[in-house]
């Protein structure tokens, strides 16, 4: 007879592994099921953030910032370096070593926590009390469960006049494995992905043109901080960013790609040698057996689940990029946990609008809660407190003291709504905030909790100073 498994969780990223994790450590007994390969067609555990996203992407814009450092920075210190240079195939060594580290590190945390691992592609062929599922690949086999969890993840947005081939016009995964620094990158989307991956090959030495649809830069992020990242990135980095662009068509002849685009009234050509396409992502959706068992799904594609991520079928369950809010692991991870928990009995919850957002840049830019352009519009009275970086006494022994710490507080209640840092690392600095979001702190708590000197958190604590206008080192 076929194992009952109490869950059965459909991929292992950090949403599918940290939930099969937390129910099997909650007793249930619990299958995860996951068909990435990695280049050489190898099962690699951890999804798109551990093999071909997040964890790859910090370890090359670590490399290539230290790259940078040596040439620009160093000096600064009474160092001098001369002949620096890059060996991209070392650097992309480090950072498969890294990537194979982790996702190595998730089957010994199955076997750590007994859930079982299974390598082949599940499809919900019957619903019920008890579900089935049909898994393919070097061999077909049958899962039957109690419950699911479908955390399949997102995948690149495609172009139909960008096609991508991962050598000469890449998506995420390619825009990893590029084996030597381009001459001229261009980039079709200033969001996250082509951010981090132009600010990489920009360091390392490339020309790097952004195409932008969109007339606003970063419009989900704090309009201040947009424009300081907008001055920072053109300015101190090089980065070329246009806005407000449609790319209609490209064409290839030997290395040279011939990209045509229209610029506000302005049919316009360049030329680069390669191109990163990185214009969202959409939710892997399709394929999971959704109709079989009619789960709902909204009109771009989303499982449509409620605020405990149960879908339509009640021993359903979705977390992650596959259903609405923020395409971030940790978002994942967390609706992962709470949605093990409730199966358990227990009670799990995610706080959607305490996620905290980074972007990976240099500087860092990060955030919690909402933006002062939202707050506006939405009529809420606010007051506001900015600490720039340039007055921190750390930021300048780091040497890294471009940007601020934005707090905005509720003008009658003082309770934060909203933090938003753009410096060094903003991505460490963004935690105090999400605390103070999640546990309805106000400014003045976060201005009487004695910050240590000196410390990069000390901009964030001058930030609460500044709501009342009561700054010290300003
Ligand atoms: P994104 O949504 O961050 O940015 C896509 C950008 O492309 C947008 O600015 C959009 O206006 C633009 N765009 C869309 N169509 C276009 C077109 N035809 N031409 C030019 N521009 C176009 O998406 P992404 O950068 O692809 O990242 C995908 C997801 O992955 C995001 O949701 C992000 O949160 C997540 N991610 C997060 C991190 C992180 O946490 N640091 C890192 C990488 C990715």
């Amino acid at each position: 007879m076929n194992t009952i498994y109490d869950v059965a969780v459909v991929g292992a990223g950090p949403g599918g592994y940290v939930a099969a994790i937390r129910a099997s450590q909650l007793g249930l007994k619990t299958i995860c099921i996951d068909d990435f390969e990695d280049a050489s067609g190898k099962a690699s555990l951890g999804g798109t953030c551990l093999n071909v996203g997040c964890i790859p992407s910090k370890a090359l814009l670590e490399s290539s910032e230290n790259y940078e450092k040596a040439i620009h920075k160093f000096h600064e210190h009474g160092i001098s370096a001369t002949e620096v240079k890059i060996d991209v195939a070392k650097m992309l060594a480090r950072k498969d070593g890294i990537v194979k580290q982790f996702t190595n590190g998730i089957s010994l945390l199955f076997k750590k926590n007994k859930v079982k691992q299974l390598h082949g592609r599940a499809e919900l062929v019957s619903s019920g009390d008890l579900m089935r599922l049909k898994i393919t690949g070097s061999n077909e086999s049958f899962v039957d469960a109690k419950h699911v969890i479908i955390a399949t993840g997102s995948s690149p947005r495609s172009m139909d006049s960008v096609p991508v081939d991962n050598e000469y016009i890449c998506d995420n995964t390619g825009a990893l494995t590029l084996t030597k620094t381009p001459k001229h990158l261009l980039v079709i989307g200033a969001g996250v992905i082509g951010l981090e991956m132009g600010s990489v090959w920009r360091r390392l030495g490339a020309k790097v043109t952004v195409l932008e649809a969109l007339p606003t830069f970063l419009a989900a992020v704090d309009e201040a901080v947009a424009k300081e990242a907008k001055r920072i990135f053109t300015k101190n980095l090089g980065l070329d960013i246009h806005l407000g662009c449609a790319v209609q068509e490209v064409s290839r002849k030997d290395e040279t790609i011939t990209v045509t685009y229209k610029e506000g009234d302005d049919i316009k050509t360049l030329d680069c040698d390669r191109i990163v396409v990185a214009v969202g992502r959409v939710p892997n959706s399709n394929g999971v057996g959704l109709d079989n068992v009619g789960v709902d799904v909204d009109e771009r594609g989303f499982i449509t689940v409620d605020h405990h991520n149960r879908t339509n079928i009640s021993n359903i369950y979705a977390i992650g990029d596959v259903v609405r809010g923020p395409m971030l692991a940790h978002k994942s991870s967390e609706e992962g946990v709470a949605v093990a928990e409730t199966i358990a009995g227990q009670y799990g919850d995610v706080n959607l609008d305490a996620i905290p957002w980074v972007i990976y840049t240099s500087p860092e830019i990060a955030w919690v809660g909402r933006t002062e352009q939202d707050l506006k519009s939405d009529g809420v009275p606010y007051k506001v407190g900015k600490f720039p970086f340039v007055a921190s006494g750390r930021a300048q022994a780091i040497g890294d003291s471009l940007g601020f710490v934005k707090m905005i507080a509720h003008e009658e209640s003082d309770r934060i709504l909203g933090v938003h840092v753009i410096g060094p690392y903003a991505s460490e600095l963004i935690s105090e905030a999400v605390v103070a979001l999640e546990f309805g702190a106000t400014s003045e708590d976060i201005a009487r909790i004695v910050h240590a000197h000196p410390s990069l958190s000390e901009a964030m604590h001058e930030a609460a100073l500044g709501i009342e206008n009561r700054y010290l080192s300003l």
